[in-house]
Formats: structure tokens, sequence, C-alpha cells
């Protein structure tokens, strides 16, 4: 069953707020997009469905990355991203993350930024497939909240930006293949409002949630992927998930990323025994690409070499540990884990979403006036893997990219648009924590590490049954908005899973291990 609204109303009867750009969330996409704008005096409306800070961003650690290196290049950093992204990167997108990202970050240490430094000079670590240290971070291993909380403080100064916390984005407002704005949800109110835009972007990051284990925080349910494919835009490689491959893996402890990072600095993975067991697997070892070592973890579980992987830090030097990561120390503190003398519990669990809505270079979508940036978007740079902290260089660039074309839509003339959903009558009480539980459950089982044609075709039938009452439900809060998003992405991944048929990158069939040639992308679009 689709439905192509959340919401049946019209929303010329609800409260409304005009404004030339309408931005979607308040990650380091939704950020650069909005400082970008005010700067070239729109004005703009940003919306974030929780506090300002609750995004992906906030909890990056390992860095950003940016060829600023002596002796490095953009050159090198786009060579490493394609050979990682597997024959599925656009090597224009590729050109211009890489250039315009080391620009970009020039601009944020000009005005400020406090990357961490060594002897007076940046600190740049290493980390998986890159073939130079060139990650930037910040107060060691908690880059994402130095760049967020830099950017927040920006855009708070800023008369341009009106920002509305705990506002949750239901419905798009399209009408002939053109967005409008949106309906919003006032969370702290529970009041429905509109808001008219002549442009709007999406900056709504990835959907790690709908994965039982997962690095993501709690607002992480693919809404964007939910909304534009609702709107009717096309949505790309939804296959193509990151399972990072160490979180910390403690009963009743939250799947706390180990930065891969952490492995840049040089600690090693160790079975039950004691034993380094990468290189069995790629002789690139610990720094293979993320994909490499997830799938290496569970084939070294499988094989009954050890029912347990660690992460093993003790032959590092402790002022080295604790100087470089002393947020990952103090949570495994927590737990009774010293990291100078204890190996680490770890496990892989979803991570990142290559896929999202297919894109131009300039976050165009293919519904008009609808652009969409940062980890919702599919621009082309990550193609079948991403390289390590190329993640929130992606949000700083096509963020910032992405407003120059909405800024050129002209303005629009108001136009009655109706939500329609088709009534439905409710049957039976719906828990929904159960069902989320039930949800995640499935896609980590089905839709996991490595899939297969049975695996995928029980998620379809399974994610079938659900939706005819899930997505037929008329929800009134967040929660159960959620909840439908979750569905639909998870439906999302299951049909392009079972439309690649193929192993490549991140995404592993063991009912087709080869690659194809040429590579391919897939792409899905409700009709409307
Ligand atoms: C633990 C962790 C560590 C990471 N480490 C790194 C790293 O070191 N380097 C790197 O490059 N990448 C890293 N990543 C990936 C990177 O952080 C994300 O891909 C990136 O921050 C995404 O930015 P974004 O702006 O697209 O989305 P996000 O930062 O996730 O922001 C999305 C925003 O949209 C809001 N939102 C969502 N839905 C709605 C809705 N319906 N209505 C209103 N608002 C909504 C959210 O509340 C949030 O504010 C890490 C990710 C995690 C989870």
């Amino acid at each position: 069953m689709r439905h192509h609204n959340l919401i049946s109303l019209d929303p010329g009867k609800l409260p409304e707020l005009r404004c030339r750009l309408l931005i979607i969330g308040s990650g380091i996409a939704g950020l650069a997009a909005a400082l970008t704008a005010a700067a070239a005096k729109a004005d703009v409306i940003l919306v974030t469905k929780d506090k300002l800070t609750e995004s992906a961003t906030f909890y990056a650690q390992g860095g950003i990355a940016a060829a600023l290196m002596e002796g490095d290049t953009p050159a090198a950093h786009a060579a490493d991203t394609l050979k990682v992204g597997q024959g599925l990167c656009d090597e224009k997108a590729v050109e211009i993350l890489t250039r315009e990202g080391s620009a970009a970050v020039q601009r944020l240490i000009d005005l400020g930024i406090n990357f961490d430094r060594l002897d007076g000079k940046f600190h740049f670590t290493m980390e998986g497939a890159h073939s130079h240290r060139r990650i930037l971070h910040g107060n060691g291993d908690a880059t994402g909240r130095l760049l967020e909380e830099f950017l927040i403080a920006q855009a708070r100064q800023h008369p341009q930006i009106a920002i509305h916390e705990n506002h949750f984005a239901i419905d798009l407002l399209t009408i002939d293949n053109q967005c409008h704005g949106a309906v919003v949800l006032d969370t702290d109110y529970g009041r429905l409002m509109s808001i008219r835009a002549d442009a709007t972007i999406l900056a709504t990051g990835g959907a790690g949630q709908v994965f039982r284990e997962t690095t993501n925080p709690a607002v992480s349910t693919g809404d964007g992927f939910a909304l534009a494919y609702r709107a009717g835009a096309v949505l790309r490689d939804m296959e193509m998930t990151q399972f990072h491959p160490t979180t910390l893996y403690l009963a009743g402890a939250p799947r706390f990323l180990i930065s891969e990072s952490v492995r840049g600095e040089g600690a090693r993975l160790i079975n039950e025994k004691g034993e380094h067991f990468m290189e069995k697997y790629d002789e690139r070892g610990d720094l293979a690409p993320r994909d490499v070592v997830s799938r290496s973890i569970f084939k070294e579980l499988e094989s009954k070499q050890s029912a347990e992987i660690f992460l093993d830090l003790r032959h590092l030097p402790p002022a080295l540990v604790h100087g470089r990561f002393p947020n990952i120390g103090k949570l495994c503190a927590f737990y009774g884990i010293d990291i100078v003398k204890d190996p680490i519990p770890v496990r892989p669990a979803a991570h990142y979403f290559m896929g999202g809505v297919k894109v131009d270079l300039d976050g165009q979508s293919d519904v008009a006036r609808l652009f969409v940036v940062g980890e919702t978007s599919s621009t082309g740079v990550h193609g079948a893997n991403r390289l390590a902290s190329n993640s929130l260089l992606e949000g700083l660039v096509f963020g910032q990219r992405a407003v120059r074309r909405a800024l050129d839509c002209a303005s629009t003339r108001w136009q009655r648009i109706l939500l329609e959903r088709p009534e439905t009558e409710r049957s039976a009480p719906l828990d929904l924590n159960d069902m989320r539980s039930s949800l995640k459950s499935l896609t980590w089982r089905n839709l996991g590490v490595f899939r297969s044609a049975e695996l995928l075709a029980a998620a379809e039938k399974t994610i079938g049954m659900w939706e005819r009452y899930v997505l037929g439900e008329q929800f009134q809060a967040r929660a159960g908005f959620e909840l439908q998003n979750m569905l639909t992405t998870a439906r999302l991944i299951t049909m392009g899973a079972i439309a690649r048929k193929e192993s490549r990158g991140a995404h592993q069939r063991v009912d087709f291990p080869g690659e194809d040639d040429p590579p391919r992308h897939t792409e899905q679009r409700m009709e409307v």
C-alpha cells in the first residue's frame, strides 16, 4: 500500500509562515546551507525535529578529510575516494568534493575553528583507505561536536535565520512536480503549521535507526528519504548501507562508535585468542575499507576461531590514547573498560547511507524547487562505499553549493495544495515500540552485511504485510510518523538490494558474489 502523504488536510487552514528558503535539518549540511543563504541576504527558516544539536553531525568523532597537509592534493584525495567507491562514484562530484572541500575547510579555519594541533601545527590523522594523513579533528575524538557548535553559534547570531527547534516535517507541499514548502508539527505544543518557501532544502541525515544495531542517534529515522519518495523524487542506490566495523559491543551499553581513527593511530583487531586476523582476509589489514573489515569480523566469528572480537590499544602509548581519544576512553571506563589496559569488545553496526535522493551537482532533485544535501542525498561522491571522514565534508560542500541554485528559483505564487490520503478505519491497537523493534530486528537479520534472494524476499513479504496496517494509520505524533518513514526506508533498501544482483562495496549478495560490468545504479520512484 502506498500513500503520498502521512496526513490529510488543507494546509491553507493552518497558521502559515513564508520564506525564501526552508531548510529541514540542523546537521552540518543544513547549517552550512543556512549560513550560505543568510550571507546572500535570503530569509531562511530552519526547522529541526529535536534540539538544534541533535544530529549525526554532533556525534561524529574521527574528523573531516581535506587535502591540506603538505604533500597531499585534492587529486590524491579524489583518487582514494574513487577507489573505495568501487566504480559507482560520479567523478565530477568527487572532483568537486575534494577541490571545493579543501577550500571550504580552509574557510572554517580562517573563521577560527579550533581543530586539534600538535606542536603548533594542525594534526592530521590517518584513516582506512586514505593514502595520506588528511583527517582534521577536534577535541580529540569529538570533531562533530566542534563543527556543530561552531556552525550553530554563527547561525544563532544571524538575523536572516529563523530557527525552529522541535518542529517535525511531516509532508512536503508539492503540486505539478514542484515543492512549495512543508507541513510541520510543533512537537512542544502539538500544533501543525504550514511553511511556504520558494525553495526547500532537505538536510535530514540518514536512517541508521532502521537497523537493530546502529551508531546513529535517535533522530536518524530516514524521514528525508521517505518525504522525498512520497513527493515523487527519484532515490538511488538505497541498498548501499555502510556498516561500521567497530562499535562497542556490551550488553546494555549503547552501540557507541569506536572511531576508525583509533585504528588509524595503530589499534589492532584481535580474536578471543589475542590473534591479529585481518591480514588473513585482506592485505590492507586493519586499515582495509569499512565493508571489508565488517565482513572479515563476521567471517572470523563464523570460522569459530572466536566468539568475540576486540579492538586492542594496549600496545599504544597511554599518553597518545588519552590525548587523542578522551571521549571513547570516558565512555568505555563507564562500563569498566580501561582502554589502555583492556581490549574493547566490538561488532559492526549500521552507520551510513551512501545512497539517497538523486540530485545533480547543485543538490537539485527530480522535483523542482526541492534540493537535497548531506547524507539524505545521493550526489555520487560515495559510490558503493564511503571513504572515512568524507561525509562531514560532503555536507559542508554540497550544503553550500545547493544554495546558489536554490536562490535562483523565482518567487512562487501562493497556490492551494491539499494533502490527501485514503480514509482508513483503525481495526486494532498498535504497539509502536513493538513494531519498531520488530522492524529493526528484521532489517538486521535480512538486510545486514550479507544478503541473499531468500532473505530479501522474506523481508519484502514481511514489510508488505506491515505496510498494510502501519502506513494505513493516521498518526498524530512524531513517533508514529517516524515509524512510517522507517518502514518506507526499509522498503527502499529491500527493493534496491533485490534489484542489485551483484556484490559491490557495502552491498554483498552471497548468491551473486561477483561484480556486474559496467557498474550501474538502482533507482526507485513512487508513481505520483
Ligand atoms: C557516531 C558517528 C560518528 C561519525 N563520525 C564521522 C566522522 O568522523 N567523519 C565523517 O565525515 N562522518 C562521520 N559520521 C557520519 C556523519 O556524521 C554524517 O553522515 C553527517 O553528519 C550527516 O550530516 P547531515 O547534515 O546530512 O545529517 P545529520 O547531521 O544527521 O542532521 C540531520 C538533521 O535533520 C533533522 N531531521 C531529521 N528528520 C527531520 C524531520 N522530519 N523534520 C525536521 N528535522 C528533521 C535531525 O534532527 C538533524 O538535525 C559519523 C556518524 C555517526 C553516527
